[in-house]
């Protein structure tokens, strides 16, 4: 990946342009760099796509027609969702993740490695005073994805606080917003991650059991089981580990994505049906669940943790670094 001079987008009617100061790396960028996903790989080919990230933070550099809730200067983020349409079935049952007509910041607009980017007014999002601009950043995909999961556990589960999930991937860019999230809901937290340096990692974000996946199956099932698994490990084996640790009709949170060339999930109709496990995919996030966030993010029980920091020439790099997983958390770069 090298630094290019390209020209400046112009934002189009509803959009705005936004100044990057700040932008975090997430492991989908990764996957999107050596090119494991190949779907995306085809979009971003037909639309002319070339610039990476989607955790952007800036100001706002010049508004297109009709924009009326931002102005010049305003402090914004611009997420992995750059758009949705709001109108469709899918958006209006509370999906819009899932809009058929939305656009991909990183995949069908060029994203936030840049000193220039374009988001929708409606995807837009304003970033609160008291927050950093370098913490704002990783909670544009890692944390809101992370606040999104965990709040599927009360919406789409009813799982209530007080029960007993366990994350999977608790040390990683999301994970380790998930385990701070899922405690200050009230849920209680078994984090689990490969090796002690991650173990210890979490461990220190105050969970009740911080657990090595190698001793996970035996430890949760004394306990009786999770109530819920949060998958956010791009190991396929992550979701077998998800579906030993949850107890009868638990369900599975699917974040993490794996290698398409790793198969499918690893559980049988029968495995299914019989244990009566719910699974219930999560991605990115949407305005409100911003602010339900930021909320959160301000009563100082999540904190975000950057293991690096650096310029957008030393992406390629970071990229290599977090491929290898040789840190825990997030990194973030400066534009
Ligand atoms: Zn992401
Ligand atoms: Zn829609």
């Amino acid at each position: 990946m090298a630094v290019q001079e390209i020209d400046a987008p112009h934002p189009g009617p509803g959009e705005l342009l936004v100044r990057i100061r700040s932008s975090g790396v997430c492991h989908s960028d990764v996957h999107q760099w050596k090119g494991d996903w190949p779907g995306e790989r085809a979009l971003m080919e037909s639309k002319g796509v070339r610039v990476l990230g989607h955790e952007g933070v800036g100001a706002v550099e010049s508004v297109g027609p009709g924009v009326s809730r931002f102005s010049v200067g305003d402090r914004v983020g611009v997420p992995w969702m750059n758009y949705w349409c709001g109108g469709c079935e899918v958006c209006l049952t509370g999906y819009a993740q899932w809009c058929p007509h939305a656009e991909v910041t990183s995949v069908t607009v060029n994203g936030t490695f840049a000193e220039l980017a374009k988001v929708s007014e409606r995807a837009a999002v304003p970033i609160p005073a008291a927050l950093s601009e370098e913490e704002a950043a990783p909670l544009m995909c890692a944390g809101v994805t992370a606040y999104g999961a965990v709040r599927r556990l009360a919406t789409e589960l009813r799982i209530p606080p007080g029960k007993i999930v366990a994350i999977v991937g608790a040390a990683g860019g999301l994970g380790h917003y998930a385990v701070q999230i899922a405690q200050a809901l009230g849920y209680r937290v078994a984090g689990i991650d490969v090796g002690e340096d991650r173990v210890r990692f979490v461990r220190g974000l105050g969970v009740e059991w911080a657990l090595d996946a190698s001793e996970a199956k035996s430890a949760i099932r004394a306990l009786g089981g999770a109530d819920a698994a949060i998958v956010f490990t791009p190991k396929l084996s992550g979701y077998e580990l998800a579906f030993k640790l949850t107890r009868l009709v638990g369900g599975v949170v699917a974040v993490g994505i794996p290698d398409p060339k790793e198969g499918a999930l690893p559980i049988t109709p029968a495995g299914l049906i019989n244990h009566g496990t719910r699974i219930v995919p999560a991605n990115v996030g949407v305005s409100y669940e911003f602010d339900d966030l930021f909320r959160l993010y301000g009563t100082g029980r999540v904190k975000g943790h950057l293991a690096r920091r650096g310029t957008l020439s030393d992406l390629s790099a970071i990229l290599q670094e977090m491929a290898d997983a040789k840190y825990v958390a997030r990194a973030v770069v400066t534009i």
